[in-house]
């Protein structure tokens, strides 16, 4: 699985844990905000380690999201031919 982190800024209030927990992917600012240096952790250990950087942030400004390797559908949700016409209706 790969994912990609991010950290929101209007909620990072700069307590520095994410760089604790997730040193290779995350740096902090000259204030102690958080900013992510490598948004795709390489291998398990270091998802892991993002993910306890998500779990410790007081602010829940850390988010991980799994990396689309499609492109998902938009607005009105998937529209090719014979596939689901929203995200609610898959194939059987
Ligand atoms: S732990 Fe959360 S609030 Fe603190 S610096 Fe990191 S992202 Fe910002």
């Amino acid at each position: 699985m790969s994912v990609i982190v991010r950290i929101d800024p209007t909620r990072c209030r700069g307590h520095a844990i994410c760089a604790l927990f997730f040193p290779e992917g995350v740096e902090l600012d000259r204030w102690g905000f958080g900013r992510v240096i490598d948004p795709t952790p390489a291998d398990a250990r270091s998802v892991k380690r993002a993910l306890r950087a998500v779990a410790a942030c007081p602010n829940n400004a850390v988010v991980v999201v799994e990396q689309q390797k499609e492109p998902v559908g938009g607005l009105f949700g998937d529209v090719t031919p014979g596939g689901p016409r929203n995200a609610g209706e898959l194939p059987l």
